[in-house]
């Protein structure tokens, strides 16, 4: 049997039409297909492999680490360097507030983990999610989240959800002191890159503080620096009470963290303790290379470039075919006419040996989310094959 024919034969499907790139390598910007195929990976993972395939210094980090050891205990018992290090370092980057990690592995995991301590910290359990937002594919992460076509065949989910339209302020009247907690995007990511206003963030921050429901945001895509900040929260001047992150944390190793106060954190070892268990959260070696990406990515004047990067993009996508650019950092949409035309896009692209992608819920945009660590010149040679391939649609 060929390898593509033991993956459709043996691997379970997410669709009937996977991309079927054979990978045989992947360094920096650009990966290789098993036929010497070099593509530019303008999507980097779907926004994981946030400073680069095969990173020097995520590569040392992790083997430096497996020397060591690897797994040695579940989550939150044993003292491990590594784990230590990651939830000081994340700590010195964060407001006090945001001072302690649970770490775990995956965006969906730490979602489910905020929703559940958002019920602990409140004793009341109605959650207010927003419309187009995603959250993650665990049945409570997917109740949060707004795609209903994709929800229906799951029913009963969570009860208890509302959804507020995104960047509506009218809508934040909903938000009272029965509700545990309050999950978006800070800047939505699947929907297109939708960015909310400052005015309806502050507003937003307000309503939470006044009835006491505890303000979550997902920053599992635009988190360590996708956006040109740190954290996009930054942008709006807002601090949630609970953070999640994950895909670039890792920088291409699996890991998550849900993160909010000391004393919210203390709530998840009693009454009854093992309020949230994980096997292998906090794993060693994920967690040695998402210091050395912290590291990376905290480097001063590193932000700046990621919005230079950004607006390079920008600047040279300029095409009939291209109806808007919505864009912070690297973390870009761009909206065509229609879907059929995204989906051409995509295909021929490939052609011209250029990885961008889907959003699952957007059907007239694509995406790019390049490894920040992109160089000038990739984004101006795979912006022309990008123009080309408009030219042809
Ligand atoms: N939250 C957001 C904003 C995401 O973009 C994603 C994944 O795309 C998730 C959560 C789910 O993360 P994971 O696929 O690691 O479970």
């Amino acid at each position: 049997m060929t390898n593509k024919e033991i993956f459709l034969e043996h691997l379970a499907p997410t669709s009937h039409q996977p991309v079927l790139i054979e990978v045989e390598s992947a360094m920096g910007t650009i990966l290789k297909d098993v036929d010497g195929k070099q593509y530019y990976d303008l999507i980097a993972g779907v926004g994981v492999v946030s400073v680069g395939h095969n990173n020097s210094a995520i590569k040392e980090a992790v083997q430096k680490q497996m020397d060591k050891h690897s797994h040695v205990m579940v989550y939150g018992e044993y003292i491990q360097s590594s784990v230590i290090a990651l939830a000081k370092n994340l700590s010195d980057l964060l407001p006090k507030k945001l001072g302690t990690s649970y770490f775990v592995n995956s965006g969906t995991e730490a979602n489910e983990g905020a929703i559940k301590l958002a019920k602990r910290i409140t004793g009341r359990h109605k959650i207010i999610a927003f419309e187009r937002g995603y959250h993650g594919n665990t049945q409570g992460s997917m109740s949060i989240s707004g795609n209903e076509a994709k929800k229906r065949g799951f029913r009963p989910l969570l009860p208890g959800i509302t959804f507020l339209r995104f960047n509506n302020i009218e809508d934040l009247e909903q938000i009272t002191n029965d509700i545990a907690g309050v999950i978006l995007e800070p800047i939505q990511g699947d929907a297109g890159v939708i960015i909310p206003s400052g005015e309806f963030m502050k507003l937003l921050r307000e309503k939470c503080s006044t009835t006491g429901a505890q303000l979550i945001f997902d920053e599992v895509q635009t988190g360590v620096g996708r956006t040109g900040k740190m954290f996009a929260f930054e942008h709006f001047d807002v601090i949630p009470d609970i953070l999640t992150l994950a895909k670039g944390l890792g920088g291409g190793l699996p890991i998550g963290a849900f993160i909010s106060s000391h004393k919210n954190m203390q709530l998840l070892a009693e009454n009854p303790m093992l309020g949230h268990i994980t096997t292998f959260g906090g794993n060693p070696v994920s967690c040695s290379a998402a210091n050395a990406v912290l590291n990376i990515v905290k480097e001063k004047g590193f932000m700046n470039i990621v919005n230079e990067k950004g607006a390079l993009f920008e600047h040279l996508l300029q095409h009939k075919e291209i109806k808007s650019i919505r864009r912070q950092g690297l973390m870009i949409a761009v909206e065509l006419k229609n879907e059929d035309k995204v989906n051409k896009a995509i295909e021929l692209a490939l052609e011209q040996s250029v990885i961008i992608y889907w959003f699952l819920s957007t059907r007239n945009s694509f995406r790019i989310s390049p490894p920040l660590t992109i160089t000038m010149d990739e984004i101006t040679t795979s912006c022309e094959r990008l123009l080309k391939v408009l030219d042809n649609l």
